[in-house]
């Protein structure tokens, strides 16, 4: 059975851990003919799959956090200070810099298996989803006449 040509695996699968794609070598046990490795690339240890569980990380925190807020403003419960703007300060926003951090590094290292837009989007989104979150409720506040009502 000729089964050299392994084209209906994904090729990221198989890239070396320089990034030379070693889909057209004839055994993955050969070394690689760009640094001579036999290793393959895994994502599993790379700074950009660091970035993306920090990240995840960091958005988790912060829609917990703002649903912890909404639904305090729902009941009319006030929250300690401590809880309105430290988890963001403190959690959300530094773990979304540091993924960008690690992508930045990603890519700087040209890591084979890395995946940049969508950590840096999910990283973004860590920094950036309780701001704008809360400006919107605040639009819509403003938007709804309540501070003239109040
Ligand atoms: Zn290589």
């Amino acid at each position: 059975m000729q089964n050299a040509n392994n084209s209906d695996l994904p090729l990221d699968e198989m890239l070396c851990v320089c990034g030379y794609p070693k889909s057209g070598l004839h055994s993955m046990e050969s070394p690689c003919p760009e640094c001579g490795s036999i290793e393959l690339a895994t994502y599993a240890s790379s700074f950009s799959y660091y970035g993306w569980n920090v990240a995840l990380l960091g958005v988790g925190m912060t829609v917990v956090h703002g649903l912890f807020l909404w639904i305090s403003l729902d009941v009319g419960f006030q929250p300690p200070e401590i809880l309105l703007a430290p988890p963001w300060v403190f959690v959300s926003m530094p773990l979304g810099v540091l993924s960008l951090l690690y992508a930045v590094i990603s890519k700087v290292r040209r890591e084979p298996k890395r995946k940049w837009r969508r950590n840096v989007g999910m990283a973004l989104l860590s920094v950036m989803l309780l701001p704008v979150a809360g400006f919107v409720a605040l639009l819509l506040y403003v938007a709804g006449g309540g501070l003239w009502t109040v």
